[in-house]
This record gives C-alpha cells, sequence and structure tokens, in this order.
C-alpha cells in the first residue's frame, strides 16, 4: 500500500485507477483513505497529488488512521439500535443474508469469507430502509410535514439530508447508534421539510418534538468515529 507523510507518520492509502477520472480524488472510507486517480497518471504524479493536500489531510487527521475494524465472525454481537445482535456465520453455495432484529439474529451464509462485511452492510441497509420509513411515518404528523422519498445512504460527511424538493436520506450506520439518537436524526431532516435551514425556527420545530435534542446531537459528535467503524469496532459506546 501507499504512503503518505502526515506529521511524521505514516499514512496508508489505497490507489484505485479510474479511466473515466480526470483528477485525483481522495475520500474516507471505514477502511481509510481511499485515492482515486486517471488510468495514466503515473504514480509519481498521484503521490505528489496526494501529498500537496497536507491541509485537507491534517482536518481530517483524526480519521485517518486506517481504522482495522475486527473481522465479523461468527458469534460475534454486532449493535443495533439499543440492544444487540448476534452474527451467525456458516459456508453456503449461494450469499445470502437473513436479518431478524428482534430475535436478535443476523445470520449470513457465503461461499467467501472475505464478504461477510458486505453482506452484514447489505442487511443493516435493508432493515434501516423499513426502519426509517416507520419511523418518517411516526413522526410525520407531529412535525406536519411528509417527505416526497426516503433514501438509504452511506454518506461521508452526515448522517441524514434533505433537499429542496422534500426527499429525505439517513446513513444506515444510524441503526447502529442508540435509538434515541437515529430518531432525533429523522426529526432533524423531516423539520427541514417546513424550514430548510438551521434558523432559530427550525429549532423550534425539533425541540418542540425532541426537547433533549442537544443530548443526541453531542452523541453523534462524540462517537461519530466509533459509527464510521462499525460493525466490529467494540461495543456501543454510552452517554452522554
Ligand atoms: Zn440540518
Amino acid at each position: 500500500m501507499p504512503e503518505v507523510m502526515l506529521d511524521g507518520r505514516p499514512i496508508p492509502y489505497r490507489l484505485v485507477r479510474n479511466p473515466r477520472s480526470r483528477h485525483v480524488r481522495m475520500t474516507l472510507t471505514p477502511e481509510g483513505l481511499r485515492v482515486s486517480a486517471p488510468s495514466r497518471l503515473p504514480d509519481c504524479e498521484v503521490h505528489r497529488a496526494v501529498a500537496s493536500k497536507e491541509r485537507w489531510l491534517l482536518r481530517h487527521a483524526d480519521k485517518l488512521v486506517p481504522a482495522t475494524p475486527a473481522p465479523l465472525v461468527d458469534g460475534m454481537a454486532l449493535p443495533f439500535l439499543d440492544g444487540e445482535v448476534e452474527l451467525g456465520v456458516c459456508s453456503g453455495p449461494r450469499a445470502s443474508a437473513s436479518f431478524t432484529p428482534q430475535e436478535g439474529r443476523l445470520r449470513v451464509r457465503t461461499p467467501d469469507p472475505l464478504r461477510v462485511r458486505e453482506l452484514v452492510e447489505r442487511a443493516y441497509r435493508d432493515a434501516a430502509r423499513e426502519w426509517f420509513r416507520l419511523q418518517c411515518e411516526d413522526h410525520a404528523r407531529a412535525i406536519g410535514a411528509r417527505p416526497a422519498s426516503i433514501g438509504i445512504r452511506d454518506p461521508r460527511t452526515r448522517w441524514g439530508s434533505c433537499s429542496s424538493s422534500g426527499a429525505v436520506s439517513f446513513s444506515w450506520r444510524l441503526l447502529m447508534a442508540p435509538s434515541r439518537v437515529a430518531e432525533y436524526v429523522v426529526v432533524h431532516e423531516l423539520a427541514h421539510l417546513v424550514h430548510l435551514d438551521h434558523s432559530p425556527e427550525f429549532w423550534g420545530v425539533v425541540a418542540s418534538v425532541r426537547p433533549g435534542h442537544r443530548h443526541d446531537s453531542a452523541w453523534l459528535a462524540d462517537h461519530g468515529a466509533w459509527l464510521w467503524r462499525s460493525p466490529g469496532a467494540g461495543p456501543r459506546p454510552s452517554g452522554p
């Protein structure tokens, strides 16, 4: 793996060649720094481009140490809202997953042990689609607004979003946060359907439904890095 030096510390990055890309682009993933570059750009040029982005790298320094999440293995406890589910892994000819959170179980079957994380994430995404749909229904009346559509994503910089056309989206990773925190993000995005800004009126709507919303956003600010590295980053931190 190539490395770039930052403050005397080697930061490894994963280089991906992309024939359609015209620039060197850096993104943060749960596995660390990923660099995509045009196919024909020599390695040394790519390296120089990465090294020249020192300010960007320093700003994200706390996330740059590649997280080495523990491999997801049979019998492991994975965070799910306020509780946990037990991961079951077995080999089988075709990749599949069955997620029954109410029974505390996530069963994955795959011919390739390296695909376990991908299948687990897919199962969480599917569960998130249903959970956020119900949450939006629950809170829509209190807020007086209904989203045009609900998407499930894995955005790099935020946990939820709301567009001017009324589409809201949420990160599937919120299903590993305490339910009050995930619900707060739902309320936050639905409140944007009423006020598409962070004005005092917007916060008034949020507070009318979630008087303790500051604790919820504080949890995300303090433990966002853990969410990024989960599942496999150990038990869910508690508080604030
Ligand atoms: Zn907002």
